[in-house]
């Protein structure tokens, strides 16, 4: 193909993203109503957003035009909820986009980026949107991090960015202190993904966010989102605490108004409705740490223990992928990852108590069948 030389190779090289099917076209699809699903693979808040925060988009005004493109009143609030000065403060649409733009900044072709498998998906695409060299330092079997095999591979490449998520999508695990501040000695970027951490809070008041870290390492960029306690994943919106050096140059290269009016509207007044966030963390935990009770009765899965909204499950006697395609043929939805270290596992997120119980019983239905 003549006019594919006018692309750049390392777009050619990608692979593609592998987008969720939207419930509307499943629906579509299998003739079924969306709300017969029970969309457990996605990590989503299964009660929505705060219903200030609806209200509030509901009663938008000057839609008509375009939105602040510094983001001032949620960074306000954003400092005052979390104590991190607004000026190290940037909004995006969606943490996804602050990976991309962290990496954009940083990143020249062929420099390295180091990634611990297995881990959220976004930080090997952006590292290859950017023509990162991409060396994976994989976690082990329980998914904990090789700091040695880390620190080497740091000094070895002269690696300039190094993606953490803590707690870990898809295991749920979460990085103690002394790790993270052996891995802040590294002379690298450390981007810290914390778009679950409220979960983790919920579970153990000392397993707190590092947000207020980021003011004494500067190297080190934390990253949240609305998306996934806070329920507005519809409408794209996060945030990340970044050292004053680096926050100076993504104003320069960010969309002027990457953050809509409805996104920053809704974020602003599912802040304010902190009693409301607190208590659907705490739900949603129960709910979690009652399916994973549930979920270890069956003979063919082992779940992991988790600090996130779920919990990922090894898959004995079956095929992890069978399972999922069984599940959802029952109208139930759970993640399933062709990628190493993942291919026998399924990550189901923590629902409604009738999501579990629909859940279960479908696992139930799958049990005898294969032992039939
Ligand atoms: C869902 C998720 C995100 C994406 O957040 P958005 O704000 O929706 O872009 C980022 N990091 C991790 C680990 C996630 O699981």
């Amino acid at each position: 193909m003549k006019w594919q030389k006018l692309l750049r190779p390392n777009i050619v090289a990608m692979d593609p993203y592998q987008p969720i099917v939207p419930l509307s076209m499943l629906a579509e699809r299998t003739g079924r109503a969306v709300e017969e699903f029970v969309k457990l693979d996605a990590n989503e808040n299964p009660y929505g957003p705060s219903p200030k925060a609806v209200e509030a988009v509901a009663k938008a005004r000057y839609l008509h035009q375009y939105p602040d493109p510094e983001s001032i009143l949620l960074r306000r609030a954003l400092c005052q909820a979390t104590g991190v000065p607004e000026a190290n403060l940037l909004v995006g649409a969606g943490a996804d986009e602050l990976i991309d733009l962290t990496t954009r900044a940083i990143i020249s072709p062929g420099d390295v980026v180091i990634n611990c498998p297995p881990s959220f998906g976004m930080y090997p695409t952006s590292a290859a949107i950017n023509d990162a060299q991409l060396v994976k330092v994989p976690r082990d079997s329980d998914f904990r991090l090789d700091v040695p095999a880390i620190t080497r591979a740091a000094a070895s490449s002269q690696a300039k960015l190094l993606f953490i998520c803590s707690p870990n999508n898809p295991d749920g695990s979460h990085i103690d202190d002394d790790t993270l501040r052996q891995l802040l000695r590294l002379p690298l970027l450390l981007v810290l993904d914390e778009a679950y951490i409220d979960f983790a809070t919920a579970t153990d008041p000392t397993s707190v966010s590092r947000l207020s870290w980021s003011a004494n390492y500067e190297n080190l960029v934390v990253l949240r989102t609305f998306s996934k306690i806070a329920g507005l994943a519809g409408l794209r919106v996060g945030y990340g605490a970044y050292p004053g050096w680096l926050a100076e140059q993504l104003w320069k290269i960010k969309q002027p108004y990457n953050v809509n009016a409805g996104a920053a509207t809704a974020a602003l007044a599912a802040l304010e409705d902190e009693t409301w966030l607190r208590n659907k963390a705490a739900i949603l935990v129960q709910e979690r740490e009652r399916m994973s009770a549930r979920l270890a009765k069956f003979d063919f899965l082992r779940p992991y223990p988790s600090r996130g909204n779920f919990v990922l499950c090894r898959v004995t006697g079956l095929e992890a992928r069978t399972l999922r395609d069984e599940l959802a043929e029952q109208g139930i939805l759970v993640r399933y990852f062709a990628k190493p270290g993942l291919q026998d596992c399924i990550r189901i997120s923590a629902g409604t108590a009738e999501d579990t119980d629909r859940l279960i019983e479908a696992l139930e239905a799958v049990e005898a069948k294969t032992h039939s």
